[in-house]
């Protein structure tokens, strides 16, 4: 008989061999959850995924047989670590559409926005540096930061975006500190997890700010070209080129699972960032980036971009409504773009505490926690409206208004706040 344990279990047999940082690494508290909300009775509100049903099939299926038959041999080949010209100078006529005129030299595709936010965090990020961060902000650029053991500082953040007087009031206090600041990171553009838009002017003062300040500024924007109505103000790395770092995606105007996205950034660091995209990954996917670049050449991809803000502002309509119906009581912003609402829930509930009587009630959601690296967002939420139909995303609020009814009838009765 062996003396082995049974493979499958949990017991990790290589506990002491593992890097400090892989410490970082840990499993989000709330994915167990998520399995239970992947069944077809629950409405999830919670994960953001594209509604790529909305994204005609027969358009892929042209592009993938026009790239196979125009470029097939290349398309299938290993390619270069700052990748395919062709899509470059093509990403150039995206970013024209958020006012930036870019080269396509200072271009570099990544696999999706989120490996450029992980490489960029390895070029720049030694434990204890300080990245400044909104709050609340996107979850997965906090897992990056934490796992280059940074420490995020959430600076005040309110229906106009940062704050800039919050920025340099912070920046003074951590120089006085000793600390060494190495990012701002921004979601400027109908914010993950908020739904909030920078205002035109704030935009400007950050620039400044951090202009003075010699501070990096990541510009994240997946969602800019969704808005709802009227643009979004031009982005940031359109009026400053030196200490903007822009990211861009395909992930929310096409499709995430082909997993490209760009970074724009200064030729010194665009030039490290190849280095490292080929020392990660030798070269991005080739055959994906040729499949978008025959998308963008031969099909109306603004077209589609099109199709896509009026699925979303239907669903965000929904959203609102249903919140104005049902939980009329309760804060929550009202994005302009994009996929998400995020909603102050009445004070002593904790969201986290109420996701599995929520995921009882048939109906699930993000708690605020997951979006600060400090504990906040405990009486927060996010609401994503972009994958369930309006109907459903109505049933979904009317279950979470049952759910937080009776959390806050709880509360009153047994004297809890
Ligand atoms: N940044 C933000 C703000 C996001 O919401 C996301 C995806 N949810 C990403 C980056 C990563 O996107 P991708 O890697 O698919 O381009």
């Amino acid at each position: 008989m062996s003396n082995e344990t049974p493979r499958g279990n949990n017991f990790d047999h290589w506990l002491d061999s593992y890097a400090a940082r892989a410490n970082t690494l840990s499993v989000s508290e709330v994915r167990a959850l998520f399995a239970v909300v992947s069944r077809p009775e629950v409405v999830s509100l919670a994960g953001g995924m594209p509604f790529v049903s909305a994204l005609p099939k027969e358009l892929m299926e042209a592009s993938f047989d026009s790239m196979m038959t125009e470029r097939g041999n290349y398309a299938l080949q290993y390619g270069g670590g700052q990748g395919d010209l062709r899509l470059r100078d093509q990403i150039r006529e995206v970013m024209a559409l958020e006012g930036i005129h870019a080269s396509v030299e200072d271009i570099v595709i990544t696999t999706g926005s989120q490996q450029g936010l992980d490489l960029l965090g390895g070029l720049f990020l030694d434990a204890g540096d300080v990245v400044l961060a909104e709050s609340p902000s996107y979850v997965g650029a906090l897992g990056i930061f934490r796992h280059y053991e940074a420490h995020v500082e959430h600076l005040h953040t309110d229906h106009e975006g940062l704050d800039p007087d919050a920025l340099e009031a912070s920046i003074k206090q951590l120089k006085a500190e000793g600390r060494r600041i190495k990012f701002l990171y921004l979601v400027p553009n109908f914010g993950n997890p908020s739904g909030v838009t920078l205002t035109e002017e704030r935009r400007h003062r950050i620039v400044e700010i951090c202009r003075r300040e010699h501070i990096l500024i990541l510009e994240d924007n997946p969602y800019g070209l969704l808005y709802f109505g009227e643009k979004p103000p031009v982005a940031m790395r359109s009026y400053e080129e030196d200490c903007v770092i822009y990211l861009g995606s395909f992930s929310k105007i096409l499709a995430p699972g082909l997993r490209v996205g760009y970074v724009l950034a200064p030729p010194a660091i665009r030039d490290k960032l190849v280095l490292a995209n080929e020392s990660a990954l030798l070269s991005p996917s080739t055959f994906t980036q040729m499949l978008i670049s025959e998308y963008l050449a031969k099909s109306d991809w603004q077209g589609q971009i099109d199709t896509f803000r009026g699925i979303y502002r239907e669903r965000r309509d929904a959203a609102l409504d249903a919140m104005a119906e049902y939980l009329p009581h309760l804060h929550t912003t009202r994005p302009d773009g994009g996929f998400y609402l995020w909603v102050t829930l009445p004070e002593g509930i904790d969201s986290k505490a109420m996701l599995p009587l929520a995921v009882t009630e048939l109906v699930a959601y993000t708690p605020g926690t997951a979006f600060y690296a400090n504990g906040g967002g405990k009486s927060n939420l996010r609401i994503s409206f972009c994958y369930p139909t309006p109907d459903n995303i109505n049933l979904g609020i009317k279950r979470l208004a049952t759910v937080i009814n009776r959390q806050a009838e709880l509360l009153d009765t047994f004297g809890a706040r």
